[in-house]
C-alpha cells in the first residue's frame, strides 16, 4: 500500500488511524448476523466437525500410549475449565468497573503435549495425515485399536514422509512433538521472535529447526517452498488449513459440556461471553465455530490482539481481509505475545466467521504483563502474556451501551458467564516464568 492509499483508507475508516496511534481499543461489528445467517460463509458443516471429534476419538487409544499425561482424561487432549472470582474482584478494582457476572477461565495452557491451544488444531492436523496414509497404505483400518500405530514398523513407514510448517513457536511445538513421536521427518520454519527453549525442546526429539531474521508470514512462505518441492512432504498451512480449523472446533462441544457439568446455565436468558486470543485467526475462529454450534446465537465471541498486531481486526473491519498487513501502516508486529505476533490475518478464516464474532479488542504488552502477575498473584496460575490478551474483553463489552442494546443484551447481564480463553504458557520454562512475573512487577 502507498502513502496515498493508506490516507484513502484512513479517510474511510477513521479506526484505522486510532490502529496507527496503538491506543487500546475495541470495535464492535454492527454486520454479524444470526448462526443460522452466518453459517453459509464458513463452507464447513456440524458434520465436519463431528467427523472432527470421532477421529480424536479413535487416536486415543494410541495417545494414552504414548503421552501417559492424557491417561487419566482417557486419551481426550482437553483443558480445565475454572471460576476465577478472586481475578474478577481485581479486575474491577484495576478498571474501576463493576463487573457483573461470572468469570471463569479456559486453561488451555494445561492442554496435554504441548501446553498450548495448537494442541487442540495443530496434533488434529497430524493424526488426520497420519490416518490418511496408515489407511491408504493398507497398515491401519477405522476400527483397529489405533494404540497399534506405536510400533517400530509404524514409525518407520511414517518415517518416509515428510512434515513441514512455519510457526512462531506454538504451533511447531505440538507439530512437532507429535509429528516426531508418530516417525515423521518434521521442519518447523521458525520466525525471529520464537523462543530459544522452543526451539531448543524441539531438537531434543529429533525436529529440524530453520531459522529466520523474518516474521512469521515469511517463515511460513518457506516452509510452504519447501514443501512444494517434496511430494513426500506436507505442509501444514497455519493460513488457510481447515484440518487445523476443525480441531480447533471441537472445542465448542467439551466446553459444553465443562459447563453443564459445573451446572452453568446458558441461554436466552443466560448469555456466555468468550474472549479468544487471535493469531492469524484459526485457533481463535476455529472455537468461535465450534462455540456457535454448541451454543447458537447465545455465545458471543470476541477476538482480542496486540496493539502491535492488531491484523485480524483491520483485517475484517476494513474488508482487505488478507490484502492488508499491519506492517502496511507502519505498525510494526513486535509484541511479546507469541502466537499473536501476526501482522496479516488468513483471508480463509476471516471471511469465513465475520459474521459471527461480536467483537474485537486491543491489548498492550504492558497491559499483558501486568494481568499476568494478577493472574498469578490472584488465582496461582502461570500462563504466557499471550494467555492474558482477552481478559479485558469483559470491561469492554461491560462499557459498551451501544453494543449491549443492539445485541438485546442489557438486562442479561447479571446473569452472564465470561470465559477468558488462556491459550498458553503450560511449558514455559521455571526461569522465563519467573523473568515474565518480574516482568509484571515492574
Ligand atoms: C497460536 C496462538 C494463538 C492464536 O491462534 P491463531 O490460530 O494464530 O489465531 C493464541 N495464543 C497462543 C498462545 C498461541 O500460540
Amino acid at each position: 500500500m502507498n502513502k496515498q492509499e493508506i490516507v484513502q483508507l484512513v479517510n474511510e475508516f477513521p479506526l484505522v488511524a486510532e490502529l496507527m496511534s496503538l491506543k487500546p481499543l475495541s470495535w464492535f461489528n454492527p454486520n454479524v448476523t444470526s448462526y443460522a445467517e452466518a453459517l453459509p460463509y464458513v463452507e464447513l458443516t456440524e458434520v465436519d466437525v463431528k467427523e472432527t471429534s470421532d477421529r480424536l476419538a479413535r487416536f486415543a487409544s494410541f495417545l494414552c500410549r504414548v503421552f501417559p499425561e492424557t491417561i487419566a482424561s482417557k486419551g481426550i487432549i482437553e483443558s480445565p475449565l475454572l471460576a476465577i472470582s478472586t481475578m474478577q474482584i481485581a479486575l474491577s478494582e484495576r478498571y474501576e468497573t463493576k463487573l457483573l457476572g461470572k468469570m471463569m477461565i479456559k486453561l488451555d495452557a494445561q492442554l496435554p503435549i504441548s501446553g498450548s491451544i495448537k494442541a487442540r488444531g495443530g496434533i488434529h492436523e497430524v493424526l488426520q495425515h497420519a490416518e490418511r496414509l496408515a489407511l491408504n497404505a493398507g497398515i491401519l483400518k477405522l476400527d483397529d485399536d489405533y494404540s497399534k500405530l506405536d510400533s517400530d514398523v509404524c514409525r518407520a513407514f511414517f518415517n518416509q514422509y515428510k512434515i513441514a510448517v512455519g510457526s512462531t513457536g506454538n504451533l511447531g511445538l505440538s507439530i512437532g512433538i507429535i509429528g516426531a513421536c508418530l516417525g515423521f521427518r518434521v521442519s518447523v520454519h521458525m520466525s525471529a521472535d520464537a523462543r530459544q527453549w522452543k526451539k531448543d525442546r524441539l531438537r531434543s526429539h529429533g525436529v529440524n529447526v530453520v531459522e529466520y531474521e523474518f516474521d512469521y508470514s515469511i517463515a511460513v512462505e518457506r516452509g510452504r517452498i519447501e514443501a512444494e518441492a517434496d511430494p513426500c512432504c506436507h505442509f501444514v498451512d497455519d493460513e488457510n488449513s481447515t484440518s487445523l480449523f476443525l480441531g480447533y472446533a471441537v472445542a465448542g462441544e467439551r466446553l459444553k459440556q465443562q459447563l453443564i457439568e459445573q451446572e452453568v446455565v446458558v441461554d436466552t436468558k443466560h448469555p456466555l461471553f468468550v474472549y479468544l486470543p487471535c493469531g492469524v485467526g484459526g485457533g481463535p475462529g476455529g472455537i468461535a465455530f465450534g462455540l456457535k454450534q454448541a451454543f447458537g446465537d447465545n455465545v458471543h465471541c470476541i477476538f482480542a490482539e496486540p496493539t502491535q498486531s492488531p491484523c485480524m481486526l483491520l483485517g475484517v473491519h476494513t474488508g482487505l481481509h488478507d490484502k492488508i498487513a499491519v506492517q502496511d501502516l507502519g505498525i510494526d508486529n513486535i509484541t511479546a505475545a507469541d502466537g499473536l505476533a501476526v501482522g496479516r490475518a488468513s483471508g480463509f478464516v476471516g471471511k469465513a466467521m465475520e459474521r459471527m464474532i461480536d467483537g474485537y479488542i486491543t491489548i498492550s504488552d504492558d497491559e499483558m504483563y501486568r494481568l499476568l502477575g494478577m493472574m498469578y498473584d490472584t488465582e496461582g496460575l502461570k500462563l504466557e502474556p499471550s494467555a492474558l490478551a482477552g481478559v479485558p474483553g469483559i470491561v469492554h463489552v461491560l462499557n459498551n451501551e451501544a453494543y449491549l442494546e443492539r445485541m438485546g443484551l442489557k438486562g442479561l447481564l447479571a446473569n452472564a458467564t465470561h470465559v477468558v480463553w488462556a491459550t498458553g504458557g503450560g511449558m514455559v520454562p521455571e526461569v522465563e516464568m519467573t523473568q515474565y512475573l518480574q516482568q509484571a512487577r515492574v
